[in-house]
């Protein structure tokens, strides 16, 4: 069976012709059972209402008599005391009949063949047209007993029934076939569509729109691929952005390095002008190494971590160290640092979390003005840590601080390009801080200051 469509509907076929056959056995059971002796007791009652209807009219010959009976829809084999037997009525397909049988009948006994047919898996033993399948009843004509046997005449009594039946039964296995046809095709077309789409998408398109308007598994099944195809089409913008991004950054620092090189090897430049072009080289070539670190740091992030490396340890001691390298940095800008940190137990990557601290506080003396304040605080409750990084820098505009997080987001191009910055530094954050199921709020307001508080759950 190649296609699901065939599979369907002969699945569908084989399903019907088998509920006919097991429908058509269970009805001959049940005429076998519960039908097969009150049709002979009806039988029996209407042979013996003949007879006496014959008896107690004794005046026509008994042949003209059955002749004009079997117009009520009965068949009749009268066997005469000699043992010669005369069918009225339409013919038995077998006049076979055993001679016992008909001697106990001539002797006055009731004949059950009706009741006594043997049973016959696929054909129900009511229209079965044989001689056999009578009832047999003696009969006094001219004062000598014959055999009558009476059977209904099954197609005088039931043959328009039968057609009918037929034609219904044949109308009805048509009608479901042409059904199924057409309902198969509802069911298999989205499948088709799905098959398509996903086709589609391994070959890397992946605007797909599906139209399947159902409500059912199928229906569920187009919506949610649909959304997985909006969810590999973002993915996809998203690092077409990110290696352009890249490009980008990568670019404009060796566009200046090739730069200033070429002038200084061809030019005979004053010392300081050397000095200061080198120092922006050197500058640049700092920046693009900084750049490949955090590269590097992202990829290894966006593998997911080893939850089994994390280990208890104080933040409020981890806190105090990154302060103290980062001392000459704070000095050199003339700002003040006021810390109150209290010991706090964290479970997580020491060095991943060392990294969190190192880029806040880089920001936080990045982005302030000589004469400025660094806070840094710990607070602590039963489910977590709160550390916090406060400055009273240039602050962020409301409008920037929903996308301050994502990749090679930078609010002053300008400002942050002398500054060596990336726009990784708070990305990394964000995505080690989540790792460590942490949380990352900014409170800030230009001209006064920010603070990035990291939420970490305690142990
Ligand atoms: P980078 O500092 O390398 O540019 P970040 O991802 O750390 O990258 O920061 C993104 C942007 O957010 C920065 O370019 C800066 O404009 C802004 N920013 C971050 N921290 C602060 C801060 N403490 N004060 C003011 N602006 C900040």
């Amino acid at each position: 069976m190649r296609t699901l469509y065939v599979r369907i509907i002969i699945t569908t076929m084989a399903i019907m012709i088998a509920s006919a056959v097991i429908a058509f056995a269970a009805a001959n059971i049940y005429y076998q059972q519960f039908l097969k002796p009150e049709n002979d007791k009806k039988t029996v009652h209407i042979a013996e209402n003949i007879i006496a209807i014959y008896e107690n009219n004794n005046r026509e010959p008994i042949s003209d008599y059955l002749t004009a009976m079997t117009d009520l829809g009965y068949k009749f084999y009268l066997v005469k005391p000699d043992g010669e037997g005369q069918v009225y009525g339409d013919s038995f397909t077998s006049e076979q009949i055993d001679s016992e049988h008909v001697d106990s009948v001539l002797s006055g006994d009731t004949y059950h063949g009706i009741a006594n047919f043997p049973w016959k898996p696929f054909v129900t033993g009511f229209f079965d047209n044989e001689l056999k399948n009578t009832i047999g009843v003696p009969i006094e004509i001219a004062g000598e007993t014959h055999a009558l046997f009476v059977r209904p005449n099954t197609m005088q009594q039931f043959g328009e029934m039968r057609i009918f039946l037929a034609v219904l039964l044949v109308l009805a296995l048509l009608f479901s076939f042409l059904l199924v046809l057409t309902s198969t095709r509802f069911i298999v077309n989205p499948i088709k569509k799905l098959t398509e789409a996903t086709k589609k998408i391994a070959a890397g398109n992946y605007h797909v729109k599906l139209n399947v308007n159902r409500k059912d598994e199928i229906g569920r099944l187009a919506n949610d691929f649909s959304k997985m195809s909006d969810s590999l089409e973002h993915t996809e913008e998203k690092r077409q952005e990110f290696i352009s991004n890249v490009s980008h950054e990568i670019q404009s620092p060796l566009t200046s390095i090739q730069g200033f090189s070429r002038v200084l090897r061809e030019e005979e430049l004053p010392r300081e002008i050397r000095e200061r072009y080198l120092s922006i080289i050197e500058n640049e070539s700092k920046r693009l190494s900084a750049l490949s670190k955090q590269l590097l740091t992202l990829s290894n992030l966006d593998q997911d971590l080893d939850k089994r490396d994390f280990i208890p340890f104080d933040v409020a001691d981890q806190l105090k160290e990154v302060v103290s390298t980062m001392e000459w940095q704070l000095r050199e800008r003339e700002l003040a640092v006021e810390m109150s940190v209290h010991p706090a137990t964290v479970i997580g990557d020491p060095k991943l979390l060392q990294q969190v601290w190192v880029n806040l506080l880089t920001n936080a003396i990045r982005y302030s003005e000589a004469g400025g304040k660094v806070t840094i605080q710990t607070a602590s409750d039963k489910s977590a840590v709160h550390v916090s990084v406060k400055d009273t820098g240039i602050g962020i505009a409301e409008n920037d601080i929903s996308q301050l997080f994502d990749r090679f987001y930078k609010v002053d191009k300008a400002r942050t390009r002398t500054e060596n910055s990336t726009g990784l530094g708070l990305s990394i954050v964000k995505k080690i801080v989540e790792l460590h199921d942490g949380t990352v709020l900014v409170e800030s307001e230009p001209g006064i200051g920010s603070t990035f508080t990291v939420t970490l759950p305690a142990k």
